[in-house]
């Protein structure tokens, strides 16, 4: 056995999902509802990840969504270091066959891992950074745990902040209406010069 979690868990919870998606976020583990069905992301955090998706204009089916450790700890307890390194060639593999652009880590565990760097969240969350996971370039984006959000109205805002970021970060449209960088009136007189030009 390479991990002894293999031991406690009802079953591996390997990753749910579009297998093409663009956009793929790492969680940490399975808690007690993952361990249950199989499917990362179905308690209380994954209910405020669905809505946060939704702020955006996605569903759970839009991405992939996976954690760091695919079997669950006792209790919910913290990955321990050996257990994260017996577990992350899958999390690496994973990566390279879903060949996402845009990786959202929750949390430290999966930011730690993915950065290669000991800062925290409370430092890096909302930065994207590009790194090459899985033999591909792609843009790291640092969140808060959606669980960490739960009760803390605070963070639960920065986290929507930094979620309002992805459709930009994806090189996609957000749903926010157009910015109207010209009053209507001042916009024809910007235009008027193409359109003496001919252009219009
Ligand atoms: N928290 C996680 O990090 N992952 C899950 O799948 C559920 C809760």
């Amino acid at each position: 056995m390479r991990c002894p979690l293999a031991a406690t868990r009802s079953q591996v919870v390997f990753g749910a999902g579009d297998p093409h998606a663009d956009l793929m976020f790492v969680g940490e583990a399975p808690g007690f509802h993952e361990d249950a069905s199989g499917v990362p992301f179905v308690g209380q955090a994954g209910k405020l990840l669905e809505k946060l998706l939704a702020g955006i204009g996605l569903a759970r089916t839009d991405v992939y969504i996976a954690n760091v450790l695919k079997c669950r700890p006792p209790g919910n307890r913290d990955p321990h270091p050996e257990e994260i390194e017996a577990c992350e060639p899958h999390l690496f593999r994973q990566i390279e066959l879903i060949q996402p652009r845009l990786v959202a880590t929750l949390g430290n565990f999966a930011t730690k891992l993915l950065s290669g760097s000991a800062t925290g969240i409370t430092r890096v969350h909302g930065v994207e950074q590009e790194v090459t996971l899985g033999g591909n370039r792609v843009t790291l984006y640092p969140l808060f745990h959606p669980a960490a959000a739960l009760y803390t109205p605070s963070m639960q805002k920065v986290l929507e902040a930094d979620f309002a970021r992805i459709p930009e970060l994806l090189g996609t449209p957000g749903r926010a209406e157009p910015v109207l960088l010209a009053e209507p009136d001042e916009a024809v007189a910007l235009a008027a010069p193409a359109v003496q030009l001919g252009l219009f």
